[in-house]
């Protein structure tokens, strides 16, 4: 077995418009670091930032060996931030976690204890927690149960993006491509040896959350759309069963005409027709969804592209080749 000094544990931190925690989470990553008998980097990738995020982490990386930054060509989203600092670390390990203090560095020793026993993948489980807002914790448990229910993965309440991967998952999450990328799902996908650590969160140092309700339903409908079939299953199912009413309707519609006793219905009419029309319209728009994934996937597109970098990776040139 490799000796621990040998080993490089990689940690990467998608930054978008985070000038005022950039400093502090370098600090308290430093000392947990520090105290650990490993090599170590920093990896912030900047996601398009529009404050002084960037320059903020190069003056970083000019005093300190152990900085390196990644500027994606503009903001592609924490996902995809995210994506772009795994696929090119080169640690034997890397750690994603959040630029605002609120995924606790010092969990990171329990993170690494696990992977030291074998383990492949290290989630965390955010414990129920009055730090966090009322509505992000009623949305965010919302999302897990929709998106259990709606799809065959099983994903646990509060398993956000702070997480260690080993070498063997990293290397297979580089070959996944998948346009619309959503790693808590693909990480439960992929298995290999997972283990949950629990802990709870701290407040956002500084700065507001970077997730809108606009973007939290996006994200989750990414969710429900990229692990589950289930909803275009629903609809089928659903037209069938009205299908086989209507067989039944039809005939005595008919027979009603025939002997003579037509009804004056308007109102009826006109919920039959309000009700069918919004249901094909929604019934349209999920298979729209679904086909809209298929579209931009059949671009092939990269999911993001690197402006400057100052980190040297024998993965980066094997992507290259
Ligand atoms: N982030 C990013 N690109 C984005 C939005 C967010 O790289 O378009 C980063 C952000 O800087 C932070 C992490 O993703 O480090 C999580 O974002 P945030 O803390 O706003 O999300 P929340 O914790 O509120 O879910
Ligand atoms: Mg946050």
């Amino acid at each position: 077995m490799q000796a621990k000094a040998n080993k490089k544990i990689s940690i990467v931190i998608p930054v978008y418009n985070e000038a005022s925690n950039i400093q502090a989470l370098f600090i308290e990553l430093t000392s947990v670091l520090s105290g650990l008998p490993y090599a170590y980097e920093f990896i912030f990738v900047d996601d398009g930032s529009r404050d002084q995020s960037l320059s903020i982490i190069k003056q970083l990386a000019e005093a300190n060996s152990h900085v390196y930054y990644i500027e994606l060509s503009r903001n592609f989203g924490h996902q995809y931030a995210l994506k772009a600092g795994l696929d090119l670390s080169n640690g034997d390990c890397a750690i994603s976690m959040d630029c605002d203090l609120q995924h606790p560095p010092e969990v990171i020793k329990s993170l690494v204890a696990k992977w030291e026993e074998g383990f492949d993948v290290v989630y965390t489980r955010r414990m129920e927690d009055k730090n966090l807002p009322w509505l992000k914790r009623k949305t965010s448990s919302m999302f897990y149960t929709i998106l259990n229910r709606l799809s065959d993965l099983q994903l646990e309440n509060g398993t956000a993006d702070f997480r260690l991967m080993n070498r063997n998952v990293l290397n297979a999450f580089s070959h996944l491509n998948e346009s619309e990328f959503f790693i808590r799902g693909l990480i439960k996908w992929a298995g290999f040896r997972q283990v949950a650590i629990d802990y709870s969160p701290r407040e956002r140092f500084s700065g507001d959350s970077k997730y809108n309700l606009k973007k939290m339903i996006s994200f989750a409908l990414r969710g429900i759309t990229s692990f589950s079939v289930k909803p275009l299953q629903m609809i089928a199912s659903l037209g069938m069963i009205l299908f086989l009413i209507s067989l039944i309707l039809v005939p005595y519609a008919l027979i009603s005409f025939l002997i003579g006793r037509v009804v004056s219905g308007w109102t009826s009419l006109m919920i039959s027709v309000i009700f069918f029309g919004s249901l094909q319209l929604l019934m349209m728009g999920i298979i729209g969804l679904y086909i809209s994934k298929l579209v931009i996937q059949s671009k092939q597109r990269p999911l993001y592209f690197i402006r400057e970098t100052n980190y040297s990776s024998p993965n980066i040139n094997e992507r290259e080749r």
